[in-house]
């Protein structure tokens, strides 16, 4: 068991937390330094830059304002997915043929590339294979059939396949949904396993890193060097990559319109009596709503449910009310006992694709995964060090992209996107 840890910007004590095991402490900077990159944020995003920078012998400070993890990378779904968010053909609408092509392999690569750092750095995540997604209106149910057609066709993508009703009631252990896609190229993972590894792997290779220790204020001084200032000390460096993904504030003000946090809730039985009449196979899943329901069981069987999001600060009674959502697809655990309930914040853009941005000269962000950001993310930090490295411009195709800023500014995006949401969350029940 870990020390009692809570995080400070996130609501609730996560079942990952508990579960990790030995999570290594590192120390809040005190004074100045110099580096040549400075990650702000100890996420996913944050880690894989540091690492991969580290390893191709960048000098590389890292600073994240709570522990590592304790934003979205601790406490999340664990869902790898496959491709990015939007699905290649409603990628090929807004962006083209080609470019959502390059797209998907990207995201393929990313899939690669993260089994590739676990294999090479020790980590041992419980990762486990297979992903069902569900249709939760009849009307989705062809939607879903093209879907599987067009990226076995058009995508050459052979691990994904459509599922009638039954096969779907089958592979649940319910019912309720109409139809589903099962893909086995795909899996899920304990993701706070996964930035524990992480972590310990990017110190391995040299990156310092520094936790309790927020950047107060970023200012570009003379020779165009950047000046980070914390609590108790500043850092100088040529380079800064903002990993900070919904927790940036305004930091960066011109990156900060285009990400909006947007609260998510998971909450995680006690392993459960009968485990196999519910995801005999232990795929993760997740379905059709736009407020989107996800699930998997754990290694020790328990199964972590999330459901709920919510798009103000308040975080209410988060098992309870997935308690209701959980009984709606199994009856036979209306008793079942919850043991945690957490929440984390989730970064989305307009069009649900991340944003990779310079908005300074030197400044780079990389935010806005929206709920995809599990193996996507690990990817982009690599890219990045890539750029840095001498490896061209390999983050071309997402910073091209021009994601919008949210309408109403960072003042008014919050009442304004509360109001498209609780719509779009009314329109899941019709
Ligand atoms: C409940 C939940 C469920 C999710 N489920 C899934 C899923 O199943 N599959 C999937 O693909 N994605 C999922 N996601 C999204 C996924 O977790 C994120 O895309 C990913 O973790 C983002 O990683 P990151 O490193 O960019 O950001 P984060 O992990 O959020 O890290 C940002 C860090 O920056 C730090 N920071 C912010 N400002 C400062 C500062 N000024 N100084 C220093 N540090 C700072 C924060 O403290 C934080 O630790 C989920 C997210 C949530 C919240």
């Amino acid at each position: 068991m870990s020390e009692a840890h809570q995080s400070p910007i996130s609501p609730g004590r996560s079942w990952y937390e508990d579960s990790v095991g030995e999570r290594a402490r590192y120390p809040s900077l005190d004074g100045s330094t110099r580096a040549d990159v400075l990650v702000v944020g100890g996420g996913f995003t944050g880690l894989s830059a540091a690492l991969h920078l580290a390893r191709a012998g960048v000098d590389v400070v890292l600073c994240e304002a709570a522990r590592l993890g304790d934003g979205a990378s601790g406490r999340n779904g664990g869902q790898f997915g496959t491709g990015q968010r939007r699905w290649p053909e409603e990628m090929e609408d807004l962006y083209g043929p080609e470019r959502a092509r390059r797209l998907f392999a990207m995201a393929e690569d990313a899939k690669a590339g993260l089994h590739e750092t676990m294999l090479r750095e020790g980590i041992e995540a419980d990762f486990r294979p297979g992903q069902i997604s569900l249709a939760h209106r009849a009307r989705y149910v062809d939607e879903f059939r093209r879907h599987a057609d067009w990226l076995a066709e058009r995508y050459d993508y052979p691990h994904l396949r459509f599922m009638d009703r039954e096969e779907t009631a089958g592979r649940l252990g319910s019912g309720v949904y109409h139809a589903g896609l099962r893909d086995v190229g795909t899996g899920h993972l304990h993701p706070m396993k996964l930035l524990v590894g992480l972590g310990r792997a990017a110190r391995r290779a040299g990156a310092r890193l520094h936790e309790d220790t927020k950047i107060e204020a970023l200012t570009r001084g003379e020779g165009g060097l950047w000046q980070a200032r914390t609590a108790r000390g500043t850092v100088t460096a040529a380079r800064v990559l903002l990993a900070t993904n919904a927790h940036g504030g305004r930091l960066e003000p011109k990156s900060a319109a285009h990400v909006m946090p947007i609260r998510s809730f998971i909450a995680s039985t006690e392993p459960l009596a009968e485990p196999h009449r519910v995801l005999p196979g232990n795929e993760a899943a997740d379905d059709s709503r736009f407020v989107v329901r996800y699930f998997r069981k754990s290694a020790d069987g328990r199964l972590l449910f999330g459901g709920r999001e919510a798009y103000t600060s308040a975080s209410g009674d988060i098992a309870g009310q997935i308690r209701r959502q959980v009984v709606s697809i199994w009856p036979h655990l209306s008793d079942v006992r919850f043991t945690h309930a957490w929440g984390g914040s989730v970064a989305v853009t307009m069009p649900r694709m991340p944003y990779v941005a310079e908005p300074q000269p030197g400044l780079d962000v990389i935010a806005g995964f929206s709920g995809h950001g599990v193996m996507l993310t690990h990817w982009l930090g690599r890219l990045y060090a890539g750029r840095l490295t001498g490896e061209g411009e390999t983050l071309a195709d997402l910073r091209d992209l021009d994601i919008p800023a949210f309408p109403g500014g960072t003042w008014l995006r919050a009442p304004l996107l509360f109001l498209a949401m609780t719509w779009y969350a009314l329109r899941d029940r019709l």
